[in-house]
């Protein structure tokens, strides 16, 4: 579904471990898998475990700054481990212009092929 909301989504209950999910890094407070549907040869999502009101970034408050850098900062660590040495992307997509379909705040890092610009 396109349509923002607080529920749960498919992303809990990768969190718990209740679906499967190609995990490429996992810690207290971050945990990132692969896209189901890739559109790179590199595509991996970076999500907070505690979701905490951050449906999308659009959501974001001055108490998220902490996992906000978190995330940032594992995009790279996940980037490096997936030997992305000639460049990557990050993306946030937000709301029903942003093309959001999981309101669970999520970092898309492609890579593994030239990108374009801009992205349509
Ligand atoms: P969005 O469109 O919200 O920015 O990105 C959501 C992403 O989650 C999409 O790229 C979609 O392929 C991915 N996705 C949706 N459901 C699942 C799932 O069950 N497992 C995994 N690994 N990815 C999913």
């Amino acid at each position: 579904s396109a349509v923002p909301s607080d529920s749960p989504t498919i992303f809990d209950k990768i969190i718990n471990k209740e679906i499967p999910a190609s995990v490429v890094y996992e810690d207290d407070k971050v945990l990132a898998f692969r896209d189901i549907n890739p559109q790179a040869p590199t595509h991996i999502l970076i999500i907070p475990k505690v979701k905490d009101g951050l449906t999308g970034i659009s959501k974001a408050e001055e108490k998220h700054c902490e996992i906000l850098g978190r995330l940032l900062y594992t995009a790279k660590l996940v980037a490096k481990r997936e030997g992305l040495e000639t460049g990557f992307r990050l993306v946030i997509n937000d709301g029903p212009d942003g093309c959001q379909s999981v309101y669970h705040l999520h970092i898309h890092l492609l890579g593994g092929r030239q990108m374009n610009w801009p992205p349509g």
